[in-house]
């Protein structure tokens, strides 16, 4: 993984396949802030938050304490293979998150919930929202696809709703879609929707 206004390849991941090593130290300075805050995070192990790069060594348009949106997990700081660089997966788009009564909901959590209940679920999700957000009134409406075979449709999407209120502490309208419904991404999915 890069970025196309620092670099295209700074993020790498090694033989021990947890997470993508940090592979740019010579050429710019990474952090890792609160979306919302702008607190910088110590990248310690299971932190999450955006990526923000700083470059080092460009004399034209250098780029400073620049917000990539890219939402990250740190999976690990250390690493059998011997590379240095701290490691990360790619969870999302800061630019996604959502603001339901008070509480910062990211899409890619919703995501994750919901695919805890596969094979019922596909996983996939597209979260419809009034205008721009980030601020959205509650309930939240949420197209979840659900699986091949599904049994019950509105016990599914009760099933759903309930599990979103429990884990995520907001509540949510489900639309039950099926399978192979909602669009695909190959890369950094979409999962929220202007209507
Ligand atoms: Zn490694």
């Amino acid at each position: 993984m890069g970025n196309g206004d620092m670099m295209g390849l700074m993020w790498g991941e090694c033989e021990a396949k947890n997470g993508m090593h940090f592979l740019g130290a010579d050429t710019c300075h990474c952090e890792i802030i609160h979306p919302g805050t702008g607190e910088v995070i110590a990248p310690e192990t299971g932190v999450e938050g955006e990526l923000v790069y700083t470059s080092l060594n460009r004399e034209c348009q250098p780029l400073i304490r620049f917000r990539t949106r890219d939402h990250v997990r740190v999976t690990q700081t250390q690493c059998g293979c011997g590379r240095t660089g701290f490691c990360i997966r790619c969870i999302g788009r800061t630019d996604d998150m959502l603001i339901i009564s008070g509480v910062n909901v990211y899409p890619s959590a919703v995501r994750d919930v919901v695919s805890t209940l596969a094979p019922d679920t596909t996983g996939e999700i597209l979260i419809q929202i009034p205008g721009q957000g980030p601020s959205v009134a509650p309930p939240l409406k949420i197209k979840v696809e659900h699986g091949q075979v599904p049994g019950d449709l509105s016990l599914l999407k009760n099933k759903i709703q309930t599990l979103i209120r429990e884990k995520l502490i907001f509540p949510a309208e489900v639309t039950l879609v099926p399978p192979g419904s909602l669009p695909r991404y190959e890369y950094k999915a979409r999962l929220v929707e202007e209507v």
